[in-house]
């Protein structure tokens, strides 16, 4: 009946709910149990503890955004009302090259290397939810890891182009099919089995979608991938929370 097919389809919603908060809350907790190891076996001076204590509430904030979205499935709120903040993309992408730092390099030791590159213009405003961004610009940088298993480089351009604050995150590795682009962004597909979740490009694009902006793929097999995420810019503010940028952080061990 009617009433069995809304029911069936209510509970394939919240199925595909549970299985996109448990890939993000999983996302969030790598970088804070990496940040909080650190910090108790190698952080030796106060700025070092600092560092790590930021890492994990920039983390946290990642978690937190993912339960108000919960919150705003289950009262059935429309997803953007309010609690948007003035945001620049290239602090956004310094604070998830931080948090995605010591995954980075314990796949460094066992495959080749991950070169970063970082090409940020100074200030690239947008207003949005910081932990939806971060989440957004944090499965694209896993994305892109996964893409190189021997290495390569990853290359963080933000620009504004027209009414567009962009930031763009390009890989040197395994390249994607027409096949698999055209599904890439479909919720649970996946080319890596077991391993993979299907979900983070869906959240990228449902993220995008969100802040009134795009996700778009291009990419060539063997070659590489570049994912570009266009938001509306913001004009004339400056981020409540600017802060000097991370690059000259100790490296981590
Ligand atoms: P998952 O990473 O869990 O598989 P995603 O939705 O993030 O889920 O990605 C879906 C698929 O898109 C991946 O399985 C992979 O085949 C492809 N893909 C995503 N990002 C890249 C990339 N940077 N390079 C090559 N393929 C990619």
């Amino acid at each position: 009946s009617h009433e069995d097919h809304l029911r069936e389809r209510r509970l394939a919603a919240v199925g595909q709910l549970a299985a996109g908060v448990m890939h993000d809350v999983n996302n969030a907790l790598n970088p804070i149990m990496a940040a909080a190891y650190l910090l108790r076996h190698y952080a030796e001076s106060p700025d070092a503890v600092r560092d790590y204590a930021d890492r994990i509430q920039k983390a946290a904030e990642i978690a937190a955004a993912t339960a108000s979205r919960v919150g705003r499935f289950i009262r059935q709120e429309p997803v953007h009302a309010g609690g948007d903040e003035a945001l620049d993309l290239s602090a956004m992408a310094e604070d998830v090259l931080d948090l995605t730092e010591p995954m980075r390099l314990r796949r460094s030791s066992d495959a080749g290397e991950v070169l970063i590159v970082r090409q940020f213009a100074p200030m690239v405003s947008t207003r949005g939810l910081p932990g939806e961004i971060r989440e957004a610009l944090l499965n694209l940088v896993q994305n892109a890891v996964d893409a190189m298993p021997d290495g390569g480089t990853l290359t963080v351009r933000t620009f504004e182009e027209g009414a567009d604050a962009c930031l763009a995150i390009r890989d040197t590795g395994v390249g994607m099919s027409a096949d698999v682009r055209e599904r890439a962004f479909e919720p649970f597909f996946t080319t890596k089995g077991s391993k993979g979740s299907g979900l983070g490009l869906a959240e990228v694009y449902g993220i995008a979608r969100r802040h009134r902006g795009t996700a778009t793929i291009s990419s060539v097999p063997g070659r590489g991938t570049e994912v570009t995420l266009r938001l509306p810019r913001a004009v004339g503010i400056e981020p409540a929370d600017a802060e000097p940028d991370a690059s000259s952080l100790p490296v981590v061990p």
